[in-house]
Parts: structure tokens; sequence; C-alpha cells
């Protein structure tokens, strides 16, 4: 076979295993064979630049930065919805449109799917343009970032007009919104509140390459276009469903309000077993000559209607409010309600954020609460029944010290937490610290669960990190509930440990903002802890990805006594603290360390391809040319004054085919 036809299978079986799994729900080949191909089809793009696909699944990755988000008119204004809130307005809604429309009127009721609206556009057959609702009349072009959306189809199947646009929301699920959490939470930073904001703050994120790591996904609901031979609002559901798009089989076409009022009953109960959140049922009138003759005011369309679910609300006392100290020294007000039953699980605490929002709502123990459960995953204050407000209540007094080592609280300018600064006397914090190093993406030591370290350093074993590495068997045994097989696995976990690379070990020292990707960056760059150590806040930043906050975080922890011992006694207790010789190796290619500029139009290639095309093979792109420019690829239409400069300094120039031909 052809190099050709390899790639164009490849993308078409990629394509195929990706609708599989992000559409369909039903993989059919593992995780790593679809890694295998994809990277197979990267090195092949890479060979093969003049075969560039801008739809290529390839591209799900992302890479492309976007700095200002153009906006663009719709073709179709984006209306909202009205909404209603009872059985009354919802008949009330059926009184008006009957008067409107001749014959029965069916309809059709969806999910109403909390996150943020998106209209697709597709050309031909391939996604054109991806544009935000905005003000529902020009909204900004996102493109880039959808595509990275793995149920957003670039490519569509079956038998779909030439050009239409389609309408859904973007949203992020419980699950992968957890999870996002919890990676921030590992990296020392606040967490998102709720995945609705999430999910439409992804969207405007610059670089395309972290949307592609965000778990969003699309539904779609609504396809606009003209003489596209659709009937009804279900048929256009049933449609799109065929032409690759996900599209939720929960819609249903029904004959009546009352039909309508049960769906809508069963939905505010069920709804608590979805994996995403909705806000409640879209109706919509579905024969769509009946949606024309209906058309729209000013604002929505009055052939749909919102029927929003009351956010479930309940009642409860607060008996308490507990402080709790995190590995980083940050305090969480949590309070401690009189359980009660709330969206079909029981509630027996709630988040309180910190001090602010405690003094905003003006809570008090003894008060009696409202409790809201939202997108958010621990259910929220709302707000407090004065009238039950007990006579000789007292305001609350935010604690000034450290309820676990007493310390004096610090609160930064323009921060709303409080934290405890002593990070090292504090048990939490020394507890959380360790805790975080063993975790699955740091150190991953087996045999240590996160109750064991605080067994460990409440009876005085551990303090620190690097403490862990002289553990014996005869030490551990002692403990609680340790028999000689755990204590000999746990020993044995610690000492393999120090197999693992650089990159996860930077990342378990919990330095501030330092997560997982940060961790490898740096890891990559500086090659080794004593490097990382000596660099200053400018070298930090200049790396790229890494922003100021970032920069001064480090320093600050390299310039700590006590955490230059601690790497220190990691270092000779054998722990991975530079690269190995493995991961140096990977890291050398064809263009590694050369500076370069790319000008002119390019004919076989796109500048952005070839921009990452550079990046791939190690080289860095530089956009004006000096002395330390290695060359300077050349397209057509070059401004004069380039080439003077690069001639001047003696900066090589290469066309376009010498330089694709070193690949
Ligand atoms: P609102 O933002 O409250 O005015 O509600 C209108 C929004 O609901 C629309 O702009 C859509 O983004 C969103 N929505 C969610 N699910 C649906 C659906 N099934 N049909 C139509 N709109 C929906
Ligand atoms: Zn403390």
């Amino acid at each position: 076979m052809t190099e050709k036809k390899l790639i164009l299978q490849l993308r078409d079986e990629l394509r195929q295993h990706n609708y599989n799994y992000y559409v369909l729900d039903n993989p059919t080949i593992s995780d790593f064979d679809f890694d295998m191909k994809l990277k197979q089809l990267q090195t092949l793009e890479a060979q093969f630049p003049e075969l560039h696909d801008p739809n290529s699944p390839t591209l799900r990755v992302g890479g492309e930065v976007t700095k200002n988000f153009k906006t663009i008119a719709h073709r179709q204004r984006m209306y909202s919805l009205d909404n209603s809130y009872s059985k009354e307005d919802l008949l009330d809604w059926e009184t008006r449109i009957k008067k409107l429309v001749d014959g029965p009127i069916q309809y059709t009721c969806e999910l109403k799917y909390d996150g943020a609206s998106i209209s697709l556009t597709y050309k031909n057959g391939t996604l054109f343009q991806a544009l935000t609702r905005g003000d529902g009349s020009q909204g900004d072009d996102v493109t880039a970032n959808v595509k990275t959306i793995k149920s957003v189809p670039l490519k569509l199947q079956g038998d779909f007009p030439n050009l239409f646009e389609i309408r859904g929301e973007i949203i992020l699920p419980f699950e992968g919104f957890q999870t996002m959490n919890k990676d921030r939470i590992a990296a020392g930073e606040e967490p998102y509140r709720n995945p609705r904001n999430t999910a439409s703050g992804s969207l405007k994120l610059q670089d395309s390459a972290e949307v592609a790591k965000r778990p969003l996904a699309c539904f779609l609901y609504n396809i606009v276009g003209d003489n596209l031979g659709i009937k009804t609002q279900f048929e256009s559901l049933e449609k799109a469903r065929s032409w690759g798009f996900k599209v939720p089989k929960q819609a249903r076409c029904l004959n009546s309000i009352d039909e309508v009022l049960e769906f809508v009953k069963y939905w505010d109960t069920a709804r608590h077993d979805l994996p995403y959140e909705i806000d409640g049922i879209v109706v919509k009138v579905n024969d769509l000559h009946q949606q024309a003759e209906l058309g729209f005011t000013a604002k929505a369309p009055r052939w749909a209607m919102a029927y929003k679910f009351k956010a479930e609300q309940v009642s409860t006392l607060l008996n308490s409010i507990t402080y709790q100290v995190g590995r980083t020294g940050a305090i969480t007000p949590v309070a401690n309600l009189e359980p009660v039953e709330l969206a079909g699980t029981i509630v027996k605490r709630a988040s309180l954020h910190n001090a602010d929002q405690i003094a905003k709502l003006d809570v008090r123990i003894g008060d009696t609460v409202y409790v809201e459960k939202g997108g958010e995953i621990i259910p929220k204050i709302m707000g407090i029944d004065r009238s039950k407000r007990p006579v000789n209540s007292q305001p609350v007094h935010y604690i000034s010290h450290c309820p676990e080592c007493q310390t004096l609280l610090h609160r930064k300018e323009g921060e709303a937490q409080h934290y405890c600064i002593n990070s090292k006397g504090c048990p939490p914090q020394i507890i959380g610290r360790i805790q975080h190093y063993i975790s699955r993406k740091a150190l991953d030591i087996e045999g240590l669960g996160g109750e064991t370290v605080a067994l460990l350093v409440n009876a005085g074993l551990i303090h620190d990190v690097a403490d862990l590495y002289p553990l014996t068997v005869q030490d551990v045994l002692p403990l609680e509930r340790m028999a000689q097989k755990s204590a000999d696995n746990l020993i044995k976990g610690i000492e393999l440990s120090k197999q693992i690379p650089f990159e996860r070990v930077l990342f378990g020292l919990g330095i501030r903002y330092v997560g997982e990707t940060v961790a490898k960056t740096l890891a990559r760059h500086y090659k080794s802890v004593g490097a990382l150590s000596e660099a200053n806040v400018e070298s930090l930043e200049s790396v790229d990805e890494i922003g100021k906050k970032i920069a001064e975080s480090v320093y600050d922890y390299f310039r700590d006594e006590t955490n230059i011992r601690l790497v220190s006694r990691l270092v000779s207790y054998g722990v991975q603290l530079e690269l190995s010789e493995e991961a140096m190796a990977n890291q050398t290619s064809i263009l590694s360390g050369d500076r370069i500029v790319v000008s002119g139009v390019f004919e076989s290639i796109s500048r952005n391809d070839l921009k990452a095309l550079i990046e791939a093979n190690g080289g860095k792109v530089v956009s004006s040319i000096s002395a330390k420019t290695s060359y300077l690829v050349a397209g057509e239409n070059m401004g004069p004054s380039k080439r003077q400069k690069a001639e001047q300094l003696g900066v090589p120039i290469v066309t376009e085919q010498e330089f694709l031909e070193k690949f």
C-alpha cells in the first residue's frame, strides 16, 4: 500500500473508533491500540505534509493557539428560550399557540442540557466553523477548540445536506469534572465551582491543547438550514444522529400537554441519575410547518418552551462549623448540618468556601439554613430562614488561629482563603504532603495508603517524604493492623518507587501550582533538580507555558532551606531527580535546539502545520530574526526586509521544499 493510501485509511479507521467511543459509547478497540494507530498516523503525516487535512483525527489533540477570538455574525439568530416553572405555565403556553396554528399539535420533549450553547456549520460534510452564542446575533469563533471535542464529528457520514448549521450544547459530565478538580486540588489550586461554567470557560481557552485534555462532550438538538427536506423536530434529531452527531436518546415525541407533564415529572426525579447536569426540559412543537407559522418573538421562538426544574432546596439546622486544613495550608470552613435528604442523597455537610462567604450570608450556629444542590458536587448554603433564628445567636467569629497547630492564620491581599503558614509543624499539612507524594499520579507507592501515612506520622516514624526511605519492616510492624505481609509489601513499594521518573517525583513534591503537566514541562526543560533549583524567575518564565505565578512559586520553593535539604536527602536515597538517559535520548531530534523563523506563504503546508512540524521535531519557532536565528524558512511573498536582515546577519535562508526534505 502506498503511504498516501495508508494515511487515508488510518484516518477513516480512527474516525470510526472515535465515533464508536464518544458518540455510541461502544468502543471496539483498546485505548492502547487506538494510541498506537494515532501515533502511526502522526508520524506519517509529518512525513507527508502535502497530505494535510484540517479534519484529520490527529488534530483532536489540539495545539492551535488563539489569542483573540474573532467575532462572527450568526447566519440565523441564536435565540434563547422562554421559561416556565409550573403546570399552569405550560397550559397557558398551549392555549396561546393553539390560537395561532391549525390542527392537533405534537410535542418533542428533550432534556435541557446545562452547558454552553454552540452553533456548528458543516460544508460538504466537514466541520467548517463553530461559534458560541455570544449575544445571539454574533458569537466567537471557537473552531480550533471545538475540534478537540471528540463527540463533535469532523467528517459526517450518511446522507447529509451540503450546507447546514446544527446547534447544541457543550457540556462537562460530572465524572470528568470531578477528575479535573482532583487534579487541581493535587496541584494546590482552587477547584472549579461547577460543570457549566467550566464548560463555557473551556471554549475560551487560548490553547486548544488544553481544551483537548478536558473531557467535554457535545449534544446536538437543532438543525438550521434551507430545503433540508425534514418535516419534524423529532425527525431532525434522528437525522442528526444518522450523520454521526451525538443526540441523547431520551427525547420523545408526545401527543398532548398531559403527556408532556408526565415526561417533566419523570425527569424531575430521574435527572439525579444522569451522568451530567440538566436544568429542565425543552418542549418543542414537533411539526416544522407549525413552527414556521408560530415564528419568534424578539427573544425566543414561540414554538418552544423550557420547563425549568426547581433547584432542589431543603432547610435544616446548622449545628457547627469546622475548619479543614489542606496540604497547602488553605483553610476551608465546612458547615455541619443536621442530616437531611436532598436530591436523593443524605446531606450532612455543606461548603462555606471562605470567611467572606460566611460574612455575606451572615450565617450563625443554630440557624435554619437553606441548602441547595446545583451542578456542584458539594451542596451549598443559599440563605437563612431568619424567622427561625434563636434570639441569643451571635455572628460567627472566623478563626484567627489554625485549628490543628494554633499558628496565627494569614490571608494574602486579593486572596479569599486564609492559610496556616506553619507548613513544617502543622500535622494535616505534613500528612497531606506525604499523601500527595505517594498518590497514583506521583510516586504511586504500592502497599501504602493515606491512612497508613497518618499512622506513620502520628507514631512519629516519619515527618516528611524522605523519611519513608530508611523505614524498615521492624519499624512499621508495631503499627495498628500491620501484618508481616503488609509490612513487607510496604517496604518493597517504597523501594520500587525509586524507579519512578523525575517528572512524577517533581509533581509529588507538591510545589504550589506545579501540577502534572507543569512538572513534565519543567523536568524536560531543566533535566535535573539541580538545574531547576538554580533557575531564577526570569529563566523559569521563559519556559513555554510557565507563567509568573508558577515561576515565582518554584523559585520560592528552592529558596527554602528545609526544601533543599529534603530534595538532597531524596537524591541520596536514590530517588530519580534527573531525567533518565532514555528520556534524554527521546528528546534529541533533528531540529533540536534550532531557532527558526518562518515567513511568507507556503504551498504544500499551512503555516500552523509548519510551525507544529518544527516544534514536534525539537525546534523552536521564533518571530524575529536575530544573530541567534538558525535559519529562515522562506515562503512566497516574504517581505524584502526580512530577507535583507537575514542576509546581513548571515542567517541561512531555505525554501519550503528544501526545508521539508529534511523530514
Ligand atoms: P436559557 O439559557 O435559560 O435562555 O436557555 C436557553 C438555552 O438552553 C439555549 O440557548 C440552549 O443553549 C440551551 N439548551 C439546552 N438543551 C436544549 C435543547 N434540548 N433544546 C434547545 N435548547 C437547549
Ligand atoms: Zn496549622
